[in-house]
C-alpha cells in the first residue's frame, strides 16, 4: 500500500489535471488516478471556453494543436418560425477538449505529479468519517488501497469518490435526472461537391454557425458550422432527456438524413453534464469535489470547463495551505468551498434559477420570445461571458415595448430574473468559516 502521497486526485479531466499540476508544482507528492488508458480518452469533443478563463485560472493557454477555428459569423435560429438573429462575436474560444486535457496532463507530469492511467477509482477509504485515501482497481484488475491526507474527486458526473462519503456532508447523492443534459459533438467529413450544391440550393450556409435552440423541444440545442474549404462540419446536439425528446444520437441520425453529404467522423464524443447549482458544500474531512463532480457548470448551457479550471485553482491554494499547516479537516479545506461558492458558484446559481424557468417554456414560447426581440443577441452574449443579465434601463424599456404582445412571457422572464438575483445573492453570502450551524442555516434559507 502506498502511503507517501499528500494528495490523491481521482479523475484526469480538465479539473483533475489542472489541480494535480498546481499542487505538484509546490513540491507536494501528488498521485492522479485515471480510469482510461490515457487522459483525454472518451472526451474528444470541442469545448467553447470563456476566453478569459485560462488566465483567470492560471493554467496554460491551449496549444495550436488544441485550438479550433472560430466561426466567422453565428446566428441564433428560433425553433418554430426559423427566425434568424445575428449574434455578437462569442467571448469564448473553441478548443479540442481531449488534446487540451493531454496538454494539462503533461503539465501535471512536468510539475512532478504521478499519473497512473487504467486505474478506476471505486470509492473512498474511510477512517471513521474521514476520507483517508481511495480504493481503486489497478491495471491488473486487483483492488488496491492508496492513502493520502487529502483526496479530490474530479471524476466528473459519476462522482466515484463522493458517492461513498458520509451522508452528513451532502455529497453522496446522485444528480437528479431532471438536472442532467446529454450532449454529443462530432466533427465530420463532407462530400464537398454535394455540400456545395446544398449551399447553392439554400439548404445550409457555408461558414455560418447556426445555433438552433429548443429545436428538439424544451431545453435542447442543435448547433452546426460547416466549412467547405476545410471540408468539415461541426455538429453539437444537447438535450435534457424527457418524454418525446430524442436522444442526441437519434437527432444526429435525423441530421444525416437532412444533410446526406455529411460523412465519417473525424473526432467527437458525447456524455452527460450536470446542470444544477453546486452542492451545498464542496468539502469534507480530507476531501474536496472539483469540476463536474461538484456540479460546477453553467446550468443554462452546460459549459463546465472554465469553472473546472477556476475551481482547480482555488482548490490548489487551499490544499497547499492545508498541507503546510498539516490540517486536513473540513474547516481547513473550507476556504476553497467559500471562495468558489461565494464567487463563481453564485453566478452558476443565478443561471440555475433561469434554467428552471426555461425548463417550463415550450418551443413556441421561446420562438415568440426570439421573434419579439425579448430574447436577443445581447442575452446570449451575457450567458457566455458569463455575467448576470444587466441590460440597463434603455434596453429594458425597448424589451418591454417589443414584448408587449407576449406580456405573460416577459413577466415570467422578469420574475425568473428576480429569483435568479435572489439566489445569486444568497450564494454570495455563503458562510466564510466552517460552522455546521451556519451551513445548516444557509441551506435552510436557500430561496430556490
Ligand atoms: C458533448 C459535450 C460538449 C460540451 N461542450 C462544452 C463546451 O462547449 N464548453 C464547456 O465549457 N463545457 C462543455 N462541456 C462540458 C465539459 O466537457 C465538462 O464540464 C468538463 O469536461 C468537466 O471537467 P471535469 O474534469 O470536471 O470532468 P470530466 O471532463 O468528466 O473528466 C472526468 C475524468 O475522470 C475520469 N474518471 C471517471 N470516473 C473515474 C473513476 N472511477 N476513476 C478514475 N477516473 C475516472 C474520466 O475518464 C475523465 O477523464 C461539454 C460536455 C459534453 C459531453
Amino acid at each position: 500500500m502506498d502511503v507517501n502521497w499528500d494528495l490523491i486526485v481521482a479523475g484526469g479531466g480538465p479539473a483533475g489535471c489542472a489541480l494535480a499540476a498546481k499542487v505538484a508544482s509546490t513540491g507536494a507528492r501528488v498521485l492522479l488516478l485515471e480510469k482510461e488508458d490515457e487522459p483525454g480518452r472518451g472526451l474528444s469533443w470541442i469545448v467553447d471556453v470563456e476566453s478569459t478563463a485560462f488566465e483567470a485560472a492560471g493554467v496554460p493557454f491551449p496549444g495550436d494543436d488544441a485550438c479550433r477555428p472560430e466561426p466567422e459569423r453565428a446566428v441564433l435560429v428560433s425553433p418554430v418560425s426559423g427566425r434568424e438573429v445575428d449574434l455578437i462575436p462569442s467571448p469564448t474560444t473553441p478548443i479540442r477538449n481531449d488534446i487540451y486535457v493531454r496538454q494539462l496532463a503533461r503539465w501535471a507530469r512536468d510539475s512532478g505529479a504521478e499519473i497512473r492511467t487504467g486505474r478506476g477509482v471505486r470509492g473512498p477509504l474511510l477512517e471513521g468519517d474521514v476520507v483517508a485515501g481511495v480504493n481503486f482497481t489497478d491495471a491488473d484488475g486487483t483492488n488496491r488501497n492508496v492513502s493520502a491526507p487529502i483526496v479530490a474527486d474530479c471524476t466528473g458526473l459519476v462522482g466515484a469518490v463522493r458517492h461513498g462519503t458520509p451522508s452528513a456532508w451532502g455529497l453522496n447523492m446522485d444528480v437528479d435526472f431532471f438536472d442532467i443534459v446529454v450532449a454529443r459533438r462530432d466533427v465530420r467529413r463532407l462530400d464537398v461537391e454535394a455540400a456545395a450544391r446544398a449551399v447553392q440550393e439554400g439548404l445550409i450556409e457555408n461558414r455560418v454557425q447556426v445555433q438552433g435552440v429548443s429545436v428538439h423541444g424544451g431545453y435542447s440545442v442543435e448547433i452546426y458550422y460547416m466549412d467547405l474549404d476545410q471540408g468539415y462540419i461541426d455538429i453539437l446536439i444537447g438535450a435534457k432527456p424527457g418524454p418525446g425528446i430524442p436522444t442526441p444520437d437519434a437527432s444526429f441520425e435525423k441530421i444525416f438524413k437532412r444533410f446526406p453529404f455529411i460523412g465519417e467522423k473525424i473526432f467527437g464524443d458525447g456524455g452527460a453534464i450536470p446542470i444544477r447549482r453546486t452542492w451545498d458544500s464542496l468539502v469534507g474531512d480530507g476531501f474536496l469535489v472539483v469540476g463536474d463532480s461538484a456540479c460546477q457548470v453553467i446550468p443554462m448551457h452546460g459549459s463546465g470547463t472554465a469553472s473546472a479550471l477556476i475551481a482547480a485553482d482555488l482548490a490548489s491554494k487551499t490544499i497547499s495551505r492545508a498541507l503546510a499547516e498539516k490540517r486536513y479537516d473540513r474547516a481547513a479545506l473550507w476556504d476553497y468551498c467559500y471562495s468558489f461558492q461565494s464567487g463563481r458558484g453564485a453566478l452558476l446559481a443565478y443561471y440555475y434559477a433561469l434554467r428552471l424557468h426555461a425548463d417550463d417554456m415550450t418551443s413556441e414560447d421561446i420562438d415568440r420570445m426570439i421573434r419579439r426581440g425579448v430574447l436577443a443577441a445581447e442575452d446570449v452574449h451575457s450567458g457566455l461571458v458569463p455575467e448576470p443579465f444587466d441590460p440597463g434601463p434603455g434596453i429594458l424599456v425597448k424589451k418591454f415595448l417589443k414584448g408587449i404582445l407576449v406580456l405573460p412571457l416577459l413577466f415570467g422572464f422578469a420574475k425568473a430574473g428576480l429569483r435568479a438575483e435572489k439566489l445569486m445573492k444568497h450564494y454570495q453570502r455563503y458562510p466564510a468559516r466552517y460552522s455546521p450551524e451556519e451551513l445548516r442555516s444557509w441551506v435552510s434559507r436557500l430561496p430556490v
